[in-house]
């Protein structure tokens, strides 16, 4: 019934020759993601700047630097996270993915999740947000509240770039990192083994949010699916995909 997950060499290596979409034309080399393969918290961000496409790791440069500033918020090193994006080739001009690009690329992170199989998502920013939770309610919205997608809890943050641009965002991202930290702590496993997430419904159920009406209004086509036939006040990962 289980898919056996494929090794991430494996799906680095499909990444590496991967052409499938235009932005392979554009790119000095693909961005896989980084970080500890057996990690409890996966970060997914939007798409490879021109940082990241010069040094093929995600988040360097000043958002990267940013990044690990708000790691430590949460208790949290680059090494103890497995790092993401949505696409893994950049945009040219660093412009927002479109949809096509995002539809192609994103089983190699289906696959990623999937294989590191960790207990927490994080999603910077909207683009990530709205593929891993399949909604159409904005980060702004849904921002420090924890989701489910899943098996997976889900935590959306603003993109760290954000806050380069707009300082305002520093404060609200900054608490969310402190929460996420709270959150790990609440569901630590007793033995500290990687992957227990069994008492999900404790301190991290109590900070559960609901589902935004409107995500749940835009959802239509997951409840038509049948897919989970869990309560429609959680959001999906579409699961048929991911498992
Ligand atoms: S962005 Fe994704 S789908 Fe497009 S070429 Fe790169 S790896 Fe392939």
């Amino acid at each position: 019934m289980h898919k056996p997950h494929i090794p991430l060499d494996e799906i680095r290596a499909a990444v590496e020759g991967c052409r499938k979409c235009p932005l392979a034309d554009g790119r000095t080399q693909t961005v896989f993601g980084d970080g500890n393969p057996q990690a409890r918290v996966l970060i997914v961000g939007e798409a490879p700047g021109k940082n990241e496409d010069l040094q093929g790791i995600p988040f360097v440069g000043a958002a990267g630097k940013y990044l690990n500033e708000l790691l430590a918020i949460a208790g949290l090193r680059r090494e103890d996270v497995f790092i993401a994006n949505v696409l893994k080739c950049r945009p040219p001009g660093n412009r927002d993915p479109r949809p096509e690009e995002i539809e192609l690329c994103t089983p190699y992170l289906r696959e990623q999740t999937r294989t590191i199989d960790p207990e927490f998502i994080v999603t910077l920013g909207n683009f990530s947000t709205k593929f891993i939770l399949k909604t159409e309610v904005g980060i702004t919205r849904l921002h420090g509240k924890l989701q489910k997608a899943g098996k997976f809890k889900v935590f959306p943050i603003f993109h760290p770039a954000a806050a380069l641009y707009d300082g305002s965002k520093r404060v609200a991202l900054e608490n969310d990192f402190a929460t996420l930290g709270e959150l790990l702590h609440a569901s630590q496993p007793a033995d500290g083994a990687a992957g227990a997430a069994a008492s999900g419904q404790s301190a991290a159920g109590a900070a559960m949010a609901d589902r935004p009406a409107e995500a749940a209004a835009s959802d239509g086509r997951s409840a038509a699916d049948g897919a989970q036939s869990a309560s429609s006040q959680e959001p999906r990962y579409e699961q048929e995909s991911l498992l």
